[in-house]
């Protein structure tokens, strides 16, 4: 038997541009891993299609899916229920190969007490890191515009601390290049192949 595949999870704040990332990712034809098509309860958007963007279900078909114990993970976010389909996951990763999701925060949150041996990116708004630049250096912020800047920066640095590792959106196609090397690089993980190598020496 293979063995099994990698599970790498994308999240980070709302508006960070993760849907963008996740579709330029896939848009290139050399990916060694496969998207997991989320299912929602919100409605389909123009140029959307059922099965490839989303699986879009009703809310009583989520709810008794929930029930069913059939996902992975699943947040409320404005209004609608988003969340990966369990089987689709398992299989894919049984088949020995990587699956990649693309979620917000919450649902990334029980990822990680479900498979902590996930890889969990986030996806950082370029203005955390130039944070302090942009409040000092300009000035002209009122003190409850900066309260409320630091606050949400805050709150984003204290979710990050959950994740392996930050990735900066300052430009989508370096965002892209920065995730898949990650990939590439945590397949050589010690922790990753010494099974592996311990069994063959067992088997000398
Ligand atoms: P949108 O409605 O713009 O497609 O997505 C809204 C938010 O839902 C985005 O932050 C996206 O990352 C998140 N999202 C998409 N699929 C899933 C999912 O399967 N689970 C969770 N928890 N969030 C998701």
């Amino acid at each position: 038997m293979s063995e099994r595949g990698l599970l790498i999870v994308l999240s980070g704040p709302s508006g960070v541009g993760k849907g963008t990332v996740r579709k330029a990712i896939f848009e290139r034809d050399d990916n060694d891993f496969q998207y997991s098509v989320s299912m929602t309860t919100r409605q389909m958007r123009p140029g959307e299609v059922d099965g490839v963007d989303y699986h879009f279900r009703t809310k009583e078909e989520f709810e008794a899916l929930i029930e069913a114990g059939e996902m992975l993970e699943y947040a409320e976010y404005v209004g609608n229920y988003y969340g990966t389909p369990l089987n689709y996951v398992n299989q894919t990763l049984d088949e020995g190969k990587d699956v990649f999701l693309e979620i917000e925060v919450q649902g990334a949150g029980q990822v990680k007490e479900k498979v902590p041996d996930g890889v969990f990116i986030f996806l950082t708004p370029p203005d955390l890191v130039e944070l302090k630049a942009r409040i000092v250096g300009r000035g002209t912020d009122s003190p409850e515009v900066i309260d409320q800047r630091m606050a949400a920066a805050r709150e984003e640095i204290e979710m990050m601390s959950l994740y392996d590792y930050a990735v900066v959106n300052d430009q989508v196609p370096l965002a892209v290049d920065r995730i898949k090397d990650i990939i590439v690089a945590e397949h050589y993980r010690v922790d990753r192949v010494i099974g592996k190598y311990i069994k063959m020496l067992k088997e000398i």
